[in-house]
């Protein structure tokens, strides 16, 4: 840091929760027509206010509204938005080098980010990392480097995963509508199974296990398959965390046949759960993990971190990319780590838990149309359906949603059938944001 950097202007955001126009006000109105003119519908936006900064747990609209953001942009921001640290280590690193591409001319910070993933994934065997921009490059590149290792082409998933955007990941994310439909023809030797979503199938781990492996061993064959893929805590599926002992007995399975078990961490890793990644809550050494989203504070990175000998059987040349591990963004995710140690985000996480996971059993009491609440550390969940049953409750959903955002809390939504709200806060929000949050929540379901 020098002191020669510009005091960032988000230091004037108070963390507090403030209305002061309609949602969407006046210029989020006009910026909105101008959007519509100049970007596809298809690149929708779950509520138009547009957003001018952001600081911690508060976004700040163009109208001067703020916003508790339970979403952190997609489990981005985990350690808050414009983190100081995150910020003067980007400030510093964009005035000495924004590009020099690594596979022509390397820079430190790739190799120090690689450093700090070989040290902070499950396990500790030998690993190396190539890093990425993207989740689903993470997911491409991860899928192709299983297939030059074991020499396999098969690609296991499982019901409900997400995985991405691109051709192979669209191939590979369970919802048609709206991430796939129309948009094939799909890659091949993508073979979907049967999850773990203990509140709908209600099979122990080892029978949801029991079941996957032989519908994969039915369907495709052990021997086929370069790898299986699965999220520890589903993500846009609907935060399913699989009952005890089902990802353990797929590992098993996979390094019994020679399939190399991925965790695809993109949503549920860097201290989301209360440890750097969910794995470790159950017990799982992957052979690889992928990492994004909140990696760089809100900087573009991803990355794929596997075993030395996976990773090394990929010829040179054959792994990179143009942008892939940027150094601004290698800076950013290099302070990410350092925060995480620094402000004990770990214990952050487990604390938000300790808050809102008892407080959404409590509106569960209350309200019937909460068919089930789910979730580790800072990664939480309610399913909406209706009264007696676990049919979907779409509705209830958007209007709690939508009372929300009128009132300042920012809630994203996810679910197979889309009726699941998720929580995903950033781990910097002080109690009281969160009990305030939750409290809009309680009056969203008086409202109904
Ligand atoms: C978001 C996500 C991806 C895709 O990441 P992008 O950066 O959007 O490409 C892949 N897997 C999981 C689990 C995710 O949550």
């Amino acid at each position: 840091m020098t002191d020669t950097i510009v005091k960032p202007s988000t230091d004037s955001i108070t963390q507090e929760r403030r209305i002061v126009t309609a949602i969407p006000g006046p210029k989020s109105e006009a910026l909105h027509r101008r959007r519509l003119a100049a970007v596809p519908a298809g690149v929708n936006s779950a509520l138009p206010a547009y957003i001018e900064s952001a600081h911690g747990a508060i976004l700040r609209d163009v109208d001067g509204n703020q916003f508790i953001d339970m979403g952190a942009g997609i489990g981005v921001t985990t350690i808050g938005h414009t983190d100081d640290a995150v910020v003067a280590a980007v400030a510093e690193q964009v005035a000495k080098l924004t590009h020099a591409a690594f596979t022509i001319s390397p820079y430190e910070g790739y190799v120090r980010v690689a450093e700090l993933l070989a040290e902070h994934t499950p396990g500790t065997h030998a690993k190396k990392s190539v890093l990425q921009n993207s989740g689903a490059e993470a997911v491409e590149n991860g899928v192709k480097i299983a297939r030059k290792y074991t020499g396999r082409n098969g690609v296991a998933v499982l019901d409900h995963a997400y995985h991405g955007r691109t051709s192979l990941t669209m191939a590979m994310t369970f919802k048609a509508m709206p991430y796939a439909l129309g948009f094939g023809p799909f890659p091949g030797d993508v073979y979907r199974a049967p999850n773990s979503y203990p509140y709908r199938d209600g099979l122990s781990g080892a029978d949801a296990a029991k079941r996957t492996i032989a519908y994969l061993e039915k369907s495709v064959g052990a021997s086929d398959l370069a790898c299986l893929i699965v999220e520890p805590i589903q993500g846009e599926g609907g935060f399913q965390v699989p009952a005890e002992g089902f990802l353990p007995a797929l590992q098993a399975w996979c390094t019994a046949n020679g399939i190399v078990f991925i965790a695809d961490e993109i949503q549920s890793g860097m201290a989301r759960t209360g440890a750097y990644f969910a794995s470790e809550h159950f017990g799982l050494v992957p052979d690889m993990v992928l990492s994004a989203k909140g990696i760089a504070g809100g900087l573009p990175l991803s990355a794929i971190t596997a075993r030395a000998e996976i990773m090394d059987a990929s010829h040179p040349g054959g792994l990179g990319g143009t942008f892939g591990g940027n150094p601004v963004a290698c800076a950013a995710a290099i302070a990410v780590f350092e925060q995480i140690e620094s402000e004990g985000l770990l214990a952050k996480a487990a604390g938000i838990h300790s808050i809102l996971a008892p407080a959404l059993r409590d509106l569960q009491a209350k309200y019937d149309i909460i068919g089930d609440v789910r979730g580790i550390g800072a990664m939480n969940a309610i399913e909406l359906v209706l009264p007696g049953t676990q049919e979907p409750n779409t509705a209830a959903l958007a209007s709690i949603v939508a009372y929300a955002a009128q009132h300042g809390v920012l809630f994203l939504t996810a679910g197979t059938y889309g009726n699941v709200l998720r929580f995903l806060p950033s781990l910097a929000i002080s109690d009281e944001l969160l009990r305030e949050a939750i409290g809009v929540l309680g009056e969203a379901f008086a409202a109904l």
